[in-house]
Formats: structure tokens, C-alpha cells, sequence
């Protein structure tokens, strides 16, 4: 049986951030909150071994955003067995795994820094101890400890910047290990065979005047059209199968539509900076998968909000040199 799903989308864990200054009417000399404080001390320790430049740190975060998006769908499209973790820190695993070996490390790094300057902007706002994602500031370590443990030639002191001990810090290398294996594993098996590929459409939604700079840099990017390649890897779950292979007995006219795509890779305007992962629609019925012959009314989506682009850009401008 699928696991149900009872929401309609999955994010990246931004909706409950404040705004961006996170002085919270404090006075210039007053002492920063605790963890405001921490998340500061962090990302000193970080510069002082490797900073990014702001082009990096935004082509770092975005790519860390879809990539996690990605995850939530393939964990969704072939019910992908959780044993006991958070889906989102799942989702965050899929997204370190799948870029580390591609992207530059200042990219890589970035994700780390992404999440403590997140920290550090919701300041002294009380814990959401109920969200689905980890604590900003254990997303920002979990990313370092799989990056340090998985590649310790070049990821090396990352955990020990936030203060953990040297038995923690070797305890990523296991760590590391079992999730990645964990991941390839699940997903050799569903690789795509010629027939029966997953197809996904890339759209951007035109954006507001003051966010068309940001679809003109996303689109050179050519970021969503690499996942859309990605998902191209990976076959069509068991019940889409059977759809097609219903939809190739009717005539052809209709048989055509094997050919569409299946799931949409989105950047748009939503008028909160955030990414997420849309389910379809239709597919099940009262939270709970509808079986055989059920047909999605509407495709997935992964979407990647200009918002977002434009929120780690004012952060990129307002903690790095140019
Ligand atoms: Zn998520």
C-alpha cells in the first residue's frame, strides 16, 4: 500500500521565516540572542577557512533548494521506505548526494551557510518544535557532516566549525555512508528503461517586473533543465505504467499521450520565497492512494519560487564581499 499523503505540497522550510533584518528593535550595542549569536560565530569560523563569492552562494543555495525538491518527488513517485527520519532531512541527504560530486565546493558550502544565516535571521522567534524540518541549525551541521564525512579531502574540519567533537565528527563518515548507499541502492532500481521513461516539462512563469531579473538569471542558469535531464533518468512508477499502457490500446490519437510529460519542473512567482514539491492531484482519493486505474487529474510539480532566488540574493549582498 502507498503511503498517503494528506497535504497538498511539501517546502524548503521557509514559511515560518520573519523578515530579512532580524534586529528585532534591538539596540545597536545590545547582545545578540543566543542562537543568533552561535549561528554568528559559525559562519565566522567558515570564513576563515573558505568563502564564497555571492555569485557562488546563490548558485549553491538555489541548486540546494531544487535538488531537495527533487527528492521529495522521487521519495513520493516510488514510495521510498522511510525508517524512522524526518522525510525533509531525507530530502536534504537526496540533495548533498546528488550535487556534492558536481558542484564547486564554495557551491557545496553554501548550502551550509544558507541555513545558518536562516537561523540567524529567525533571531530570538520561538522554536517550531512540530515543523517537519530540522532545526535550521541542524539542517546547516547535517549538510556539513555528510559533506565532511563523505569527502574528507575536501570537506575537512566542517563539523568541528560548529563545535562538535572530534567522536561526533567521525561518526559523519558512517553516517555519510550508509545514507548515500541507502539512496543509490533505492534508486538503481528504479532506473529508467528505454520505454516507460519519466518525460518533465520545464516552464517559467513570467515573472513581476520586480522579479524579472531573477527569471532571466534562472533561466541562464539552465538549473531546472538539468533536473528535468535527471528525472529523465529514472523510470515511471508501477501505476503510470499501467495508465500508458492502458491509454496505448485506445486509438491512436489517444495513445499520443504516453508521450506527455509527467511532471512539471516549475519556476515562477509565489509570492513567498520558498521552493516546494506539489503532489498530483487526483491520484488519491481521502488521503489514502485510490489503487489501480487511479489517474493523477494533474501532474507534480517542482517549483522554484523567484522569491527565493531574490531572498538568497539579499543575503548573498549582505554577508559576503562582492
Ligand atoms: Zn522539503
Amino acid at each position: 500500500m502507498r503511503a498517503p499523503r494528506v497535504v497538498a505540497a511539501l517546502a524548503f522550510g521557509l514559511a515560518l521565516l520573519p523578515g530579512l533584518t532580524a534586529s528585532d528593535g534591538r539596540a545597536d550595542d545590545a547582545p545578540l540572542p543566543e542562537r543568533q549569536q552561535q549561528a554568528s560565530d559559525i559562519l565566522a569560523k567558515l570564513d576563515s577557512k573558505l568563502v564564497p563569492t555571492r555569485e557562488q552562494f546563490v548558485a549553491g543555495s538555489v541548486a540546494f533548494a531544487i535538488y531537495h525538491e527533487l527528492g521529495h518527488f522521487l521519495i513520493d513517485e516510488f514510495d521510498i521506505p522511510n525508517l524512522g527520519g524526518r522525510e525533509e532531512d531525507m530530502a536534504d541527504a537526496y540533495a548533498v548526494f546528488e550535487l556534492g560530486p558536481h558542484a564547486a565546493k564554495e557551491q557545496m558550502q553554501s548550502a551550509v551557510r544558507l541555513w545558518l544565516n536562516v537561523a540567524y535571521m529567525r533571531g530570538a522567534t520561538p522554536i517550531a518544535w512540530w515543523d517537519e524540518h530540522s532545526l535550521d541549525a541542524q539542517r546547516a551541521f547535517q549538510v556539513a557532516c555528510f559533506l565532511s564525512g563523505r569527502w574528507p579531502e575536501t570537506y575537512a574540519g566542517l563539523p568541528e566549525a560548529f563545535g562538535a567533537p572530534a567522536r561526533r565528527a567521525g561518526h559523519c563518515v558512517t553516517e555519510a555512508y550508509r545514507t548515500q548507499a541507502a539512496w543509490v541502492e533505492t534508486l538503481r532500481a528504479q532506473s529508467a528503461a528505454v520505454i516507460h521513461k519519466q518525460r518533465a516539462k520545464v516552464t517559467y512563469v513570467p515573472a513581476p517586473l520586480e522579479l524579472t531579473d531573477t527569471q532571466k538569471w534562472l533561466t541562464e542558469t539552465s538549473l531546472l533543465d538539468g533536473i528535468a535531464l535527471e528525472i529523465g533518468r529514472y523510470r515511471l512508477p508501477d501505476w503510470r505504467i499501467e495508465e500508458q499502457e492502458a491509454s496505448a490500446k485506445l486509438p491512436p490519437a489517444r495513445a499520443r499521450d504516453m508521450d506527455k510529460p509527467h511532471v512539471e519542473v516549475v519556476g515562477k512567482s509565489c509570492g513567498v520565497a520558498n521552493a516546494y514539491y506539489e503532489l498530483p492531484r487526483g491520484k488519491r482519493s481521502g488521503g489514502v492512494f485510490s489503487g489501480q486505474g487511479a489517474v493523477a487529474a494533474s501532474n507534480p510539480k517542482l517549483v522554484l519560487c523567484y522569491e527565493f532566488i531574490q531572498l538568497v540574493r539579499n543575503m548573498a549582498q549582505q554577508t559576503l564581499p562582492k
